[in-house]
């Protein structure tokens, strides 16, 4: 059985209007083709809002004294603990209060926000800033923030003054202490492209400690699988071919005890004078990446650092992307549009940990 494709749930917010009913019927349709009966017959399988997209949960088993509903408690409020942290969109978050404060001087943040930060900035370091959480004001100015900005081209002027704010050594960490420094009061901070991750990863953990050894946790498309499926096979998970107006599979991946996140340019976008304008944007210019790379699916051992990769090498492109994904050893498929269609290219170790068992 293969597992319902999730990453149609990150267009529900920002899909092009134009684009709705297409894409609803689509969706509908794709769903009919997975074997619901069965999806149905998971013991624990538990769906709801969260982080401006959706989750879905499902464990293959519960161990004996689990009770669903409690397991259903514990996941929401580990949710919300983590959004009421990280998100851009509450503005009493602690995030929030920090893009919001005008202060340069130190701040103590929490070991979670610290955690992701630290991290964002190593991948920044590597991707020679390709990969930028301070990309905050401009992904706000092109309209795909929590301001209620519509999507159009920014004057120049605009990009420049954003671009004023951005560049991640802009932030400062100090490690002992756990502390935040912007050194320009304008600097935004904006972990969208790792916080799902980091939040699957979290509910895993949850899961972990409450002895579930068979489960699967996605969040908008971002997902961590541990164990077996309910056929007690391993999971069997969907990369959809990257797509701007249909919803078709590209490939099924038989995977496991792994974290998976996927970028593409292909669901969040908008069109102007009929060019198309990604979520994704390159704080080395201020403008939405525009390559032949549409889609980046990266596998590892958190989901955390494989949200963040994605978006990283989508910004690269093929072949800078790449480069990078090898020397960093990371396992990552890359589909590239083509004339024909779409061409697939595979780091070593992602071929390696998607072959198929005999
Ligand atoms: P995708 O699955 O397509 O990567 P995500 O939500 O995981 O989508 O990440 C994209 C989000 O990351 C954007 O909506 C934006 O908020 C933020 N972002 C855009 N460009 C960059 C960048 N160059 N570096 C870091 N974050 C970015
Ligand atoms: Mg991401």
């Amino acid at each position: 059985m293969v597992e319902p494709l999730k990453t149609q749930i990150k267009m529900q917010n920002k899909i092009p209007k134009r684009g709705l009913s297409l894409t609803l019927i689509l969706v509908f349709l794709l769903s009919g083709c997975v074997n619901n009966s069965s999806v149905e017959k998971y013991p624990f399988n538990f769906s709801g809002p969260t982080m401006g997209t959706s989750f879905s949960i499902k464990a293959s088993q519960l161990p004996e004294g689990v009770k669903v509903y409690r397991l259903e408690k514990l996941i929401n409020r580990r949710l919300t603990e983590i959004n009421q942290r990280m998100s851009t969109y509450i503005p009493d978050s602690e995030l929030s209060l920090i893009n919001n404060s005008k202060s340069t001087g130190s701040q103590f943040i929490s070991p979670e926000l610290f955690k992701l930060i630290s991290t964002a900035q190593e991948i920044s370091v590597l991707t020679g800033g390709a990969y930028d959480i301070t990309v905050g004001p401009l992904v706000n100015l092109w309209g795909f923030g929590p301001d209620k900005i519509q999507n159009q081209v920014p004057t120049d002027e605009a990009i420049q003054q954003a671009l004023a704010n951005a560049g991640y050594d802009k932030l400062k960490l100090t490690t002992r202490l756990l502390t935040l420094s912007k050194t320009q009061s304008g600097v935004y901070i904006d972990l969208s492209s790792l916080a799902k991750g980091f939040a699957v990863d979290e509910v895993a953990n949850l899961l972990d400690a409450q002895g579930l050894t068979n489960y699967m946790v996605e969040i908008g498309g971002e997902l961590y699988l541990k164990g077996k499926n309910l056929q007690g096979k391993d999971w069997q998970i969907a990369v959809e071919k990257p797509n701007m107006e249909t919803r078709e599979l590209q490939r099924i991946l038989p995977i496991t005890d792994i974290a998976m996140a996927t970028s593409g340019d292909y669901r969040n976008f908008f069109e102007q004078d009929g060019k198309y304008f990604s979520h994704t944007i390159d704080p080395r210019t201020g403008y939405p990446v525009k390559h032949k790379l549409a889609s980046v699916t990266v596998l590892g051992d958190t989901t955390m650092k494989a949200d963040a990769w994605a978006t990283a090498l989508l910004v690269l492109g093929e072949e800078e992307g790449y480069k990078i994904a090898e020397q960093q050893e990371l396992a990552v498929l890359f589909i590239i549009k083509t004339d024909q269609g779409f061409e697939e290219r595979a780091t070593p170790l992602f071929s390696e940990l998607t072959k198929v068992k005999q």
